[in-house]
């Protein structure tokens, strides 16, 4: 029977990354049946909506998808597709892995950490009241009545942290250390400063732990983390955070990795699991055949393995490793120089690794 996958090239570069994704994902030999649905700018300009009801519904009948990136306008327009889709999808768990392939320029070639990052709470929870508004002075007024002041001419973004959702974002860090023989959880935070939020993140993270003897488990302080991820990033296996600090520890890591063509996302919840890159859409490529499409491309190795096809995804991910490594087929920003003449398009690094995995 063949996977039955929901579709999304998105808008901007990702059309020609989701092709090139699914002409590798189909030469591995495992069978899928797509369900090409519309999502992004595009949609929006042509039928008025950016997230259509039939994409929503497709990804509710599959339970998975693909998706290549959509443009979110900045100011005005519509709501990020990816802030809808998880919301409505409750795809909590946002996993990153963040491995450093051998050929890619990077200071930090020892780096191999997968970040965990809660994807429905904390300053992203949407809770805000504006400054001057009627909203904004009651919350104040509310807040003297219980000894806090606040400015009069302050915005206010309030972070909620639940034990629901720390309990199950920490039990998926632990699911994944397990299911892929990592060793060590370590839980990120800033429970010094904000301790009945972030604290509670760490007090529920220390009672997931002890159900999970098997898998080390230690706690950082996210400034501490990130200084010590650039000195010893070899210490480092898998990062469980709140949302906005697994918002900023994802770029770093990607960094770290040698770039945002490189780092893959897979955005998990209890129901459907939605696989996409951490970069957005790099609109001005749009159509150039130019942009590299690793990071897609390992979104769809995390598809792989989340439906139980390890041999492929492995096949695949040694496929787009050596590919890397000989560093001859690939697109210009895994060359020395960006405007090296060798470099290949979108397309052309595809076919290295089709060929790559039928050797
Ligand atoms: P971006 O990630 O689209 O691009 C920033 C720069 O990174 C590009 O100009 C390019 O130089 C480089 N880059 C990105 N992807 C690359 C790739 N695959 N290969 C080579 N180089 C690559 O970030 P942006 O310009 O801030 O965002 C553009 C749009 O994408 C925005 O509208 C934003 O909201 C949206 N976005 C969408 C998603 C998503 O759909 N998941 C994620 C992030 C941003």
């Amino acid at each position: 029977m063949p996977h039955e996958i929901t579709l999304i090239p998105g808008d901007g570069t990702g059309p020609e990354l989701i092709e090139a994704t699914r002409r590798v994902l189909e030469a591995t030999g495992v069978e899928f049946a797509w369900d090409r649905q519309e999502a992004g700018i595009d949609e929006y300009e042509a039928h008025g909506n950016p997230f259509p009801q039939a994409t929503l519904a497709s990804l509710r009948n599959t339970g998975i998808g693909i998706k290549g990136p959509t443009t979110t306008p900045v100011g005005s327009g519509f709501r990020s597709v990816n802030v809808l889709l998880r919301k409505e999808l409750d795809l909590y768990a946002c996993i990153r892995p963040c491995r450093a392939y051998e050929g890619v320029r990077t200071r930090f070639p020892e780096t191999d950490i997968v970040i965990v990052r809660e994807n429905t709470e904390d300053l992203y929870a949407g809770i805000e009241f504006e400054r001057g508004t009627e909203g904004n002075a009651r919350v104040r007024e509310c807040l003297a009545q219980l000894g806090s002041s606040v400015r009069e001419d302050a915005g206010i973004s309030i972070k909620p942290i639940s034990v629901f959702g720390s309990e199950r974002i920490v039990e998926a860090a632990f699911d994944y250390a397990a299911r892929y023989g990592r060793e060590k959880v370590t839980a990120v935070h800033k429970a010094n400063i904000m301790k009945f939020s972030d604290g509670l993140f760490l007090e529920v993270a220390r009672e997931v732990a002890a159900r999970h003897p098997e898998i080390e488990f230690e706690d950082r302080i996210v400034d501490n983390l990130c200084n010590q991820l650039v000195s010893r990033p070899e210490e480092y296996d898998v990062l469980v955070l709140p949302n906005l600090y697994g918002d900023i520890v994802s770029d770093l890591g990607a960094g770290m990795v040698g770039g945002l063509g490189l780092a893959p996302g897979g955005n998990i919840g209890t129901h459907a699991a939605v696989f996409e890159a951490t970069h957005g859409s790099a609109p001005k490529y749009k159509g150039l055949n130019r942009v590299n499409p690793t990071a897609l491309m390992l979104s769809g190795v995390l598809m792989l393995r989340h439906l139980d096809e390890e041999d492929a995804a492995n096949r695949m991910e040694g496929a787009i490793a050596a590919v890397i490594r000989k560093g001859e087929r690939v697109t210009y920003d895994l060359k020395p120089h960006r405007d090296d003449p060798s470099a290949v398009g979108t397309s052309e690094f595809a076919d290295a690794v089709i060929e790559e995995m039928n050797e």
